[in-house]
């Protein structure tokens, strides 16, 4: 019987079990499919994480010293995905893809969440062949060539400068007249010279062949269509919470969620069902960043630790 079982290493989960070990817990597991790290080791940049200053280093830079910290006070970390996890009377029975049931006294849920498709025609199809979410996965693959970038978040306005340090030219679209990325970002986007912004209008398909993306057509808001000629497109359209661990055969929730399926927590990170925790980016109103993720964890893992104190 584990003390904890987190689910999710991304910044939440990895600052919990820090918190859940240092503080005592004996039996704390990270169940986490892939590395640890998360969605923050996709990004090419990081300059909003107090202490940490150094714009050449990339999101999976700032996430190597977590890992060595994180596993440093008895944290164990098996590479599993998790299916479901079930309430087993006051304790938690977690279901894990081809192996054993796992029982825990307690759980945090700290999935995380996963880059939105744009629903646009070719987008699956070329997935993967042109169609991208992550620029310092797949950059490279279009050095020297002419990209589009799709959104008008933080995401894509970061991601698209990145991209024109690569690419020999970036056209960055967005369907509305104005960006929601902060100031300083867009700014720089602005400023530089081989990126290319397209307001006002949308991608309406993704043309190719067998080799892949070729081409793009664009809607203005007056309604002309035209063709752009480009290798590869990347879609950062925001994301969806990963809440598949929470929902019961009965296809219900197993705590409360919010319409958007983000799970309802208090200030000390409690979900409606006593025993069973959340933090990061799948809560509600998530400012949806590294240092408030991880402040997340460092909650939930001291309320996890009162809440087995009164238990026992
Ligand atoms: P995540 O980082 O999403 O981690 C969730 C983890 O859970 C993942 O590793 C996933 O593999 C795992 N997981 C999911 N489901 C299962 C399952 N069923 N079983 C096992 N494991 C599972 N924030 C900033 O503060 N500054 C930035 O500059 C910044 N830049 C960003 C750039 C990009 C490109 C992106 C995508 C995000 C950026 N963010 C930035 C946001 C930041 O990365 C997130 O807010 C933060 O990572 C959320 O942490 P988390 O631990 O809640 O979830
Ligand atoms: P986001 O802020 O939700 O932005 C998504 C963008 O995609 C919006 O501009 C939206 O347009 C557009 N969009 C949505 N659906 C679309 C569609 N179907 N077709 C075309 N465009 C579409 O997502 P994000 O940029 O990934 O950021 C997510 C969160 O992480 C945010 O809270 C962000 O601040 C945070 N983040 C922070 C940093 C940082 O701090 N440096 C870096 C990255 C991310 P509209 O504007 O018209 O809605």
């Amino acid at each position: 019987m584990l003390d904890c079982a987190i689910i999710g290493g991304g910044p939440a989960g990895l600052t919990a079990g820090l918190y859940a070990t240092r503080g005592g817990l004996k039996n704390v597991v990270l169940f986490e499919k892939g590395l640890p790290g998360g969605q923050i080791t996709q990004s090419s940049e990081i300059e909003n994480y107090p202490g940490f200053f150094d714009h050449t280093k990339s999101g999976m830079d700032f996430m190597d010293n977590w890992q060595k910290q994180c596993f440093n006070f008895g944290l164990e970390h098996r590479m599993d995905e998790v299916l479901q996890i079930q309430k087993d009377g006051e304790n938690f029975s977690i279901q894990i893809a081809g192996k054993d049931p796992v029982s825990t006294k307690s759980v945090i849920v700290c999935t995380g969440s996963t880059p939105k498709r744009a629903g646009i025609v070719g987008e699956d199809k070329f997935f993967g062949r042109g169609v991208s979410t992550c620029a310092t996965c797949d950059g490279f693959f279009y050095k020297n060539k002419e990209v589009a970038v799709l959104g008008g978040g933080d995401t894509a306005l970061e991601e698209a400068y990145y991209l024109s340090n690569i690419c020999s030219k970036v056209y960055l679209i967005h369907r509305r007249d104005s960006f929601r990325a902060a100031p300083s970002t867009i700014q720089r986007v602005q400023n530089k010279e081989n990126i290319e912004i397209v307001l006002n209008t949308t991608v309406t398909q993704i043309l190719g062949d067998d080799m892949g993306v070729n081409s793009i057509l664009l809607k203005d808001k007056n309604g002309s269509e035209t063709k752009l000629e480009i290798s590869g497109i990347f879609v950062f359209v925001g994301h969806n919470v990963n809440n598949s661990v929470l929902k019961t055969s009965e296809n219900n929730f197993l705590c409360d969620v919010n319409e958007q399926g983000q799970v309802i927590v208090n200030l000390k990170m409690h979900t409606s069902l006593e025993g069973l925790f959340a933090a990061g980016d799948i809560r509600i109103d998530a400012p949806k960043q590294v240092i408030s993720a991880a402040g997340d964890g460092a909650v939930a893992a001291l309320e996890v630790i009162s809440y087995l104190q009164e238990r026992s």
